[in-house]
């Protein structure tokens, strides 16, 4: 039987690494981490082919033509985001489950091309407040990046009503349990 793809997808700081890597630390869902490719450079502790694959815009652009994406996204002005097809097909087809983090067009796309085997889950923010404040919090990114990032907020949110689940993350252990729930559905 071919593995699930269970997506996840929130605006930027709303909590969804933490609640990834809760899940992980936790454990008890037989799952991996699908590992994106990106051209923004790494956040200080974060490593190369575990958190994402760090790419230049040259050799994203590569990747790009050379149909290695089953999605990709300009997330932001000049930042891309992807899912290697290499993470995912090899995976699903042996009966591996993958758990994606990707922003909310590629949470639909994958939706999409996966239909039957795809499980999303959208993760709110209390409030557009509280996603400012925890961008801040989180300190990782500048005054700028963090307006482009609340900016973009609005219309993502907009678009939780394209995934098969809602998690408001106000709470975060009631979040990670409701999430944890959602995909032990999905992988029974
Ligand atoms: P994302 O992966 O969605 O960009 P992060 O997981 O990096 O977001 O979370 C952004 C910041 O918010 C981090 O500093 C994290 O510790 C904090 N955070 C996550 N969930 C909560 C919560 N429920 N309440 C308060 N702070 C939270
Ligand atoms: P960050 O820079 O905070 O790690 O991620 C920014 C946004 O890009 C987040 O919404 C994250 O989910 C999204 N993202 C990460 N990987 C991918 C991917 O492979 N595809 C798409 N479409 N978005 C991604």
């Amino acid at each position: 039987m071919k593995g699930k793809i269970i997506v996840i997808s929130a605006p930027s700081g709303c909590g969804k690494s933490t609640i990834i890597g809760r899940l992980f630390e936790e454990g008890g869902l037989d799952m991996r981490f699908s590992v994106s490719a990106t051209n923004r450079s790494p956040r200080e502790g974060e490593c190369n082919g575990v958190h994402y694959h760090f790419l230049s815009t040259d050799e994203f652009r590569d990747a790009v033509a050379a149909g290695k994406f089953i999605e990709w996204e300009e997330v932001y002005p000049g930042r891309y985001y992807g899912t290697l097809r290499s993470e995912i097909d090899n995976a699903i087809s042996k009966g591996e489950n993958v758990i994606l983090d990707i922003d909310v067009n590629g949470g639909v796309n994958v939706k999409k091309q996966y239909d039957g085997n795809a499980v999303t889950i959208f993760v709110k923010p209390p409030c557009i407040e509280e996603l400012r404040h925890r961008l801040e919090g989180r300190g990782t990114d500048s005054p700028e990046v963090i307006e482009q990032r609340v900016a973009r907020a609005e219309y993502e949110i907009s678009q939780a009503v394209h995934f098969d689940h809602v998690v408001v993350n106000d709470n975060l252990e009631q979040a990670v349990a409701e999430t944890r729930r959602i995909i032990s559905n999905a992988l029974a």
